[in-house]
């Protein structure tokens, strides 16, 4: 273990207390609230993680409005800000808007610039950055599915603009759902590699196909892997053999993790059966891979997970994989009944997209 590793959590009070949903209202917009945060900082604080010496707590960067231009037309900002100064409205799809929002969702594209930052100036060795709203569906023009400012994209859009950061980077999304707004950014950006693992409807039909590759320069840069509900821990890493090999070859400097919890088995909004062992052994493989083609440099960004009993804990076993400590799992998770393994209709997806892929990359 490196007795001088760095971790820096990127959090503010404030993202445990704004940016209230609608109660009482039983609705899916409740879901995406300030509990979210309050009680992973509980649980991390009763793990004594903020004591341990390795680990960093950092505020978020303090950012212009100019800043969310980059990734957002003015007209959407002013509606945004016209809507909080209201003290409601709704915009896009499931976002709504309080008297907080436009300064906390800017404030959480500030805590995700701040831990890319972190990273890429060698501050700290690994980053994770505790905000919400969450951001990987927000597009230019509009927000959607709880997301209103793109938090990863404008992040990444930042560097190369003010920090002239022109080096390859991979955005690794492992939220339960696709994230559509960070796909669309860097669709034909050959320097941004977009890989995403989520559920998929295959009944109804979803975007985040196998055949969403990438256009012009981009092809072959935006890669999706969709599982089937119900997949389980046995399942979920069954794209690291896709990612690891596509990751080598394309060499970037800085991962970033599009970190949502929502495939864990008590989320209420997501379909899928995971426990913290799969977040802690994706983060534990990541870390390897990371530690092996760009010096460790990742950062671990919070998108979804609405499961108030489950979040904390995945957090946490990120924190641990990131520490190279060992992890045992809550003796709450050893309850979950076991489920079929999806193995035969993964096993097609994987193929499916291998042979798509093998156009693009050495596989
Ligand atoms: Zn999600």
């Amino acid at each position: 273990m490196k007795t001088n590793k760095k971790i820096g959590i990127i959090v503010d009070e404030d993202f445990a207390l704004k940016h209230i949903p609608p109660y009482p209202h039983p609705t899916f917009l409740s879901y995406e609230s300030p509990m979210r945060i309050e009680s992973i900082i509980a649980y991390l604080e009763k793990k004594k993680n903020f004591e341990d010496h390795r680990i960093i707590k950092i505020k978020p960067k303090l950012i212009e409005e100019s800043i969310l231009n980059l990734a957002h037309t003015k007209y959407y900002i002013d509606s945004i800000k016209h809507l909080s100064n209201l003290g409601n409205g709704l915009i896009g799809e499931e976002v709504f808007i309080t008297k907080d929002t436009y300064e906390l969702a800017k404030m959480a594209v500030g805590g995700t610039i701040q831990a890319l930052e972190e990273v890429i100036t060698n501050k700290v060795n690994q980053s994770f950055a505790l905000v919400r709203p969450p951001g990987h569906h927000a597009l230019r023009e509009t927000g959607s599915g709880f997301c209103v400012f793109n938090n990863i994209a404008n992040s990444v859009i930042y560097l190369r603009e003010r920090l002239q950061f022109h080096k390859k980077i991979a955005i690794i999304d492992i939220d339960d759902h696709f994230g559509d707004g960070i796909a669309q950014y860097f669709y034909d950006d050959p320097s941004v590699l977009y890989f995403s693992v989520h559920e998929y409807d295959y009944v109804e039909g979803d975007i985040g196909f196998i055949n969403e590759l990438g256009d012009g320069e981009g092809l072959g840069k935006s890669i999706n892997f969709p599982l089937p509900i119900n997949s389980t821990d046995d399942d979920f890493l069954e794209f690291m053999e896709i990612l690891e090999p596509i990751l080598k070859e394309f060499a970037p400097e800085l991962i970033i993790v599009a970190a949502g919890f929502d495939m864990y088995f008590a989320d209420p909004i997501g379909n899928c059966l995971l426990t913290t062992w799969s977040y802690y052994k994706f983060a534990e493989q990541i870390l390897r891979i990371a530690e092996d083609i760009c010096e460790g440099k990742l950062a671990f960004i919070l998108e979804g997970g609405y499961s108030l009993i489950g979040l904390p804990y995945c957090v946490h076993a990120v924190i641990k994989a990131l520490l190279t400590e060992d992890y045992k799992q809550p003796h709450f998770e050893k309850l979950k009944t076991p489920s079929e393994r999806k193995k035969e209709e993964i096993q097609k997806i994987k193929s499916s997209l291998l042979g798509l892929l093998n156009n693009y990359w050495k596989l």
